[in-house]
């Protein structure tokens, strides 16, 4: 099975515009959104959610109050105000408690234990196009690159039980923990870009990154006729640094209409953006070879 996932610099690059099309033009494949924080293949792809499982990414700390001996000795050790003191009475704020497990480690007689807390979801969606994962953190909690860990180990999981030939990973932005779990295992990684100067220097970062894992590196510039001689400048770093680009997508405001309807813009449309996605995926898939 081959895994891909496709990354970006930053947000709104149109990272989703091209995993949903690739999700409709592939057979054979199971999608994970793992672009936790702005999760939004499921609403591109459509379909109902067959399953949904908590995920736990955090730990509080819990006081057995028939233990504690009102030595404050947690109170100060904690760095984030989560020790509540009223009298003898110490009790956890569970909201300011960042589960570091310091208070535990100082406690003399062993009354703190650290509880695992829900910290969001994990869906299984059937969507027309395949079986699709996300996640969903709950307000205020942090740490998605465990969640983007453990939505790619469901997908697998699902692909490998499915026969999928290809895993296709709608991969975070920037060069954050959670891009780092998006390309872990990858056998490829599919670079999208707009033409702009910051983008140059993203595409250094994330190739960077990408490399690491010794994935195979591609390159797709987005909305690339809006700055042609930025366009031409990042083609020619990419090919310095050993990246195969694989074509651009022109703008067409055909991509907002599907957006807005919910299709991914092959399904949507027969106009250039759509057009150009299409042999896009075509030379992809001549690059990497018959999946899996
Ligand atoms: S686990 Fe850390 S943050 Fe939570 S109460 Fe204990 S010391 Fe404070
Ligand atoms: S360190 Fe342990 S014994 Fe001391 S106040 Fe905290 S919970 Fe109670």
């Amino acid at each position: 099975m081959t895994e891909l996932v496709v990354i970006s610099g930053k947000g709104g690059t149109g990272k989703t515009t091209v995993v949903g099309s690739f999700a409709a033009l592939a057979e054979r494949e199971v999608v994970a959104d793992c672009d936790v924080d702005a999760a939004n293949l499921h609403i591109l792809l459509g379909g109902e959610v067959v399953e949904k499982a908590p995920y736990h990414g955090s730990e509080t700390a819990v006081i057995n109050q028939e233990k504690c001996i009102a030595c404050g000795a947690c109170a100060r050790v904690c760095r984030f105000d989560a020790i509540r003191v009223e009298g003898d009475l110490y009790t956890v704020d569970p909201l300011s408690c960042e589960g570091c497990g310091a208070c535990a480690h100082v406690c003399p007689v062993g009354a703190i234990s650290m509880e695992e807390r829900q910290s969001g979801w994990i869906y299984v969606s059937r969507t027309p196009y395949g079986t699709l994962v996300h996640g969903e953190l709950l307000p205020g909690e942090e740490n998605s690159g465990k969640l983007v860990t453990q939505v790619k180990m469901r997908a697998r999981g699902i692909a490998r039980k499915e026969g999928a030939k290809l895993l296709l990973i709608d991969g975070s932005p920037g060069i954050g923990c959670s891009v780092i779990a998006s390309l872990s295992g990858a056998h490829a990684a599919l670079i999208v870009a707009e033409p702009s100067l910051s983008a140059l220097h993203d595409l250094k970062r994330v190739a960077g990154v990408a490399r690491h894992f010794r994935s195979r590196l591609f390159l797709v510039l987005n909305k690339a006729d809006l700055s042609p001689s930025i366009a031409e400048r990042i083609r020619k770093e990419a090919g310095d640094d050993g990246i195969v680009y694989l074509g651009e997508i022109p703008y067409d405001e055909d991509v907002t209409a599907a957006q807005v309807l919910g299709k991914p813009v092959v399904v949507h449309s027969r106009g250039r953006a759509a057009a150009a996605l299409r042999a896009i995926w075509e030379r992809l898939k001549g690059e990497l070879g018959p999946w899996g």
